[in-house]
């Protein structure tokens, strides 16, 4: 399969694409076509999660002989998934909770950074580059955690994270600065998520710079869902969940299902768009945004405009204006014309918003779209768990919020899937104010503990193992010294 830029002619491989992340002209990588699929009982009915990951994969990175990409899945997904269904789809009532934080880090991130991984040393294999990879990425608390859990003490391998150092949760900062592995590098920084994707994303089309740290041994390359490695193994889940709907008799074959996803980059529910392209039935996709609603207002109006405020919530993970995977959508709904493209990013870099022409709005009515404020979001945590009897994470939370407002909205009665994308417990305070409405008075572990009494349900292992970590990452820099930190890190030996 080849692989195009959104902003020019560039053309590449799969594997191509999978080192370099973003393209060179500051565009994303998109196929130059999507694989029809047929979901048929018969055939589908007895496939696991791995055998569905090579099925819905091998068109994508086509580039690899079949018995590697076996490999790589059955390496990625075993028993580091504390469930054997990796994914489970959990019923509550009338809900359907898509479970995609049995991973390593807890969160949805683990799905497709277990298999990344294996991906990129494949490519870097095939394409016979024998420099240093380093990993630049960009958190909103997540992703940083996943990545530098795969990538730890990798051989030829060097992972720098940034994370928003007053923007994420106590638990998922633990994570990242007790991070151990002698090739990893975490800096929290004075400012939000977007000014970490925006230095970062600056530094991949940074011809000088790239050439520069070539010629010291070093390629760069991304965790974030810009990469095709993070975006499509996140197609496999939704395909999944269609299967098990089919198999727990919810839904008959050829029936149409609905995907609530809570958004940030855009990376997750693109993904579910990217299941519709492939031919899986999903009538409507809705798009959970928290307070941070420019998704919100760009889907009903077609004007994305990010000159207002920026709003630290509870859901701290889809706190971003500036979603990077949008852009592969615009590509989709304006005719996959690149022009269209690279105007719409030139005004939002200019302008700081650009609107969609009215001939391409079209496809924006695939979607519907919403979003939970945080006392909305606490009072969801605590309906779930007062009448489902299930525990939820904020981001979730705002799943079901605006689930509800599309019901409320439509009475649509199509079954819906609820992406549940982490552990109520990596969010512990949040959810214990949800739960017992008072302040939380103690650190997260006690917290976690007092939870797990209250709720009757267990704390990862992971979480209990946190406590006792060394914290071995202790800097915070200024958004400005993003480019002097990897320069250094990066000097000729
Ligand atoms: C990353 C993340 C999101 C948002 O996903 P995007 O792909 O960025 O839209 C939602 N919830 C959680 C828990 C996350 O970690």
């Amino acid at each position: 399969m080849e692989y195009k830029s959104t902003r020019g002619n560039i053309k590449v491989t799969s594997t191509k694409a999978l080192i370099e992340g973003l393209s060179a002209d500051g565009g994303l990588f998109v196929p130059i076509e999507f694989p029809k699929v047929e979901l048929n009982l018969k055939e589908f009915m007895n496939k696991n999660y791995n055998e569905l990951a090579f099925f819905v994969l091998k068109n994508y990175f086509n580039d690899f002989d079949e018995n590697t990409l076996l490999n790589c899945i059955t390496k990625a997904y075993d028993d580091k998934f504390d469930t054997k269904e990796i994914a489970p789809l959990v019923k509550k009532d009338n809900f359907y909770f898509l479970e995609l934080f049995h991973g390593k880090t807890l969160a949805f991130k683990d799905m497709a950074l277990s298999l990344f991984p294996h991906l990129l040393k494949e490519a870097k294999l095939k394409e016979n580059i024998k420099k240093e990879i380093v990993i630049l990425t960009a958190t909103s608390g997540d992703t940083g955690k996943a990545a530098l859990e795969v990538f730890k003490d990798i051989e030829g391998v060097k992972i720098i994270v940034f994370y928003p150092s007053k923007g994420v949760s106590n638990i998922q900062k633990l994570q990242m600065i007790t991070q151990e592995g002698e090739n990893t590098y975490v800096f929290g920084i004075n400012g939000n998520f977007d000014d970490a994707q925006r230095a970062v994303k600056e530094i991949f089309s940074d011809v000088q710079f790239n050439e520069k740290i070539a010629k010291r041994g070093y390629v760069l390359s991304s965790a974030n869902s810009i990469n095709i490695g993070r975006l499509f193994p996140q197609i496999i889940y939704y395909f999944y969940a269609y299967i098990n709907l089919l198999k727990m008799g919810e839904i008959s074959e050829d029936e149409y299902i609905n995907i609530v996803v809570p958004t940030g980059n855009f990376g997750n529910i693109l993904a579910a768009y990217y299941a519709k392209k492939m031919g899986l039935k999903v009538k409507k996709l809705i798009c959970a945004s928290n307070k941070n609603n420019v998704l919100y207002d760009f889907l009903r109006e077609g004007v994305y405009d990010v000159r207002r405020n920026f709003y630290t919530t509870i859901s701290p993970s889809m706190d971003i204006l500036v979603s990077s995977n949008l852009e592969r959508f615009l590509y989709d709904a304006c005719g996959e014309d690149e022009k269209i493209i690279r105007n719409l990013m030139k005004d939002l870099k200019e302008l700081g918003y650009f609107s969609i022409p009215e001939n391409y709005r079209d496809s924006l009515k695939d979607f519907y779209t919403n979003f939970a404020d945080d006392d909305e979001t606490y009072f969801e945590i605590r309906w779930a768990f007062l009448n489902l009897g299930y525990l939820i994470d904020p981001h979730t939370a705002v799943a079901l919020n605006v689930y509800k407002k599309y019901l409320k909205d439509t009475g649509d009665d199509t079954k819906t899937i609820i992406a549940s994308t982490a552990s109520p417990y990596k969010f512990v305070s949040s959810v214990y104010k949800a739960i017992t409405l008072k302040e939380p008075y103690a650190d997260e572990f006690e917290l976690s503990e007092e939870l797990s009494k209250l709720t009757n349900t267990s704390i990862p292992k992971q979480i209990v193992e946190l406590k006792n970590k060394r914290i071995l990452h202790n800097d915070v820099i200024d958004k400005e010294e993003i480019y002097n930190v990897i320069n250094d890190l990066l000097k000729g030996d």
